[in-house]
């Protein structure tokens, strides 16, 4: 693999010393791609866009038709919370502005940032999953810990009320509802997602954007299953305990304090931010043990998410009524 070969030539001289007999079939496709385009920096700000778009609402449809079948409410995390087809239409129309006016323009300026860091474009053959896994193994540790400081950063009155307050207009959140933010947010929140590669790249010279685009593939499933608002017993979260999913962020949405890290618990245990999450979760791991009836368990846990959400209420009015040098009394 050769990536200092001149990219910008007539697209036949892109793959002239590539021997096709060897590729795999979806390496053939690839390569096609290039060919059929004839510009890489409009191939890649293509399949980016195209890639993310698909994925992201792709993954939001299991959740839509799932909010929509009563046989599931068992397992929402917030079962009083069902959000409503307007609602959520509302929510498509302004993640779809912010694609289009925000991320289509940065996407464009992939391919030349993707070349000065010497990342891999329309290379062929693709790295072996060997080298892959342990890449995006690192890019999932890099981003949660830079998600949990920046979303701390977030929750700081003027950034909160001037940023991060439109993501969480929704205290019950929805699949369609992870990309719901400003701008701003979406700008400093993804850096955690495409500086990881970046810098590996920067230093270590092997990346090709083909381990990229599984990385973004499953950090925006991360991210839509992380607001979904359903804990089902076969979650990841169940298998890996150290996973965060959506019993852990839904409480974030909820009780506007505590849980601050996207992928994985160990931020917010080591930092101690999420005491109050779990002693949430051992109320209704307590409630659960009574032997109360369904019933009973239906309204105990209203009760208790009513009391965690007006909490929240209190601790947003706070951060927002901030006041430069002096800490902002709320009544
Ligand atoms: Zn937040
Ligand atoms: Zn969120």
């Amino acid at each position: 693999m050769n990536s200092t070969a001149p990219v910008y030539q007539s697209a036949d001289v892109l793959y002239a010393n590539t021997d096709f007999s060897k590729l795999s079939w979806i390496e053939t496709q690839w390569a096609a791609w290039y060919l059929w385009i004839g510009n890489p920096v409009i191939a890649t700000g293509l399949m980016s866009f195209l890639l993310h778009e698909i994925v992201y609402f792709g993954r939001c449809v299991p959740w839509i038709i799932i909010d929509a079948m009563p046989y599931f409410r068992q397992w929402k995390l917030q079962p009083n919370k069902i959000p409503t087809p307007q609602e959520q239409w509302e929510c498509t129309k302004q993640v779809l502005y912010s694609h289009f006016t925000i991320e289509l323009p940065m996407i464009w300026f992939f391919h030349p940032m993707a070349e000065m860091f010497n990342m891999s474009t329309w290379q062929v053959p693709f790295p072996s999953w060997q080298i892959m896994v342990p890449q995006i193994a690192a890019f999932f540790v890099f981003e949660d810990m830079f998600h949990y400081f920046a979303h701390q950063a977030l929750h700081w009155g003027p950034l909160y009320k001037h940023i991060h307050k439109i993501h969480h207009k929704y205290s019950a959140p929805f699949g369609l509802a992870a990309e719901y933010a400003h701008p701003a947010e979406v700008m400093i929140l993804g850096t955690g997602t495409i500086a990881g590669p970046l810098l590996y790249c920067y230093f270590r010279r092997d990346l090709h954007i083909f381990t990229m685009y599984v990385w973004i593939t499953l950090r925006l499933f991360q991210a839509v299953d992380a607001h979904s608002g359903y804990d089902f017993p076969w979650s990841l979260q169940h298998i890996m305990p150290f996973w965060s999913g959506a019993e852990h962020h839904d409480f974030h949405h909820m009780a506007f304090v505590n849980n601050f890290s996207t992928s994985f618990r160990w931020c917010d245990r080591l930092f101690g931010t999420d005491d109050k999450y779990r002693a949430y979760r051992k109320r209704v791991a307590a409630m659960k043990k009574s032997g109360m009836s369904k019933e009973e368990f239906a309204a105990a846990e209203k009760k208790l998410n009513a009391e965690v959400e007006a909490e929240g209420v209190q601790a947003e009015a706070q951060a927002e009524a901030y006041q430069y040098g002096s800490k902002a009394k709320v009544a």
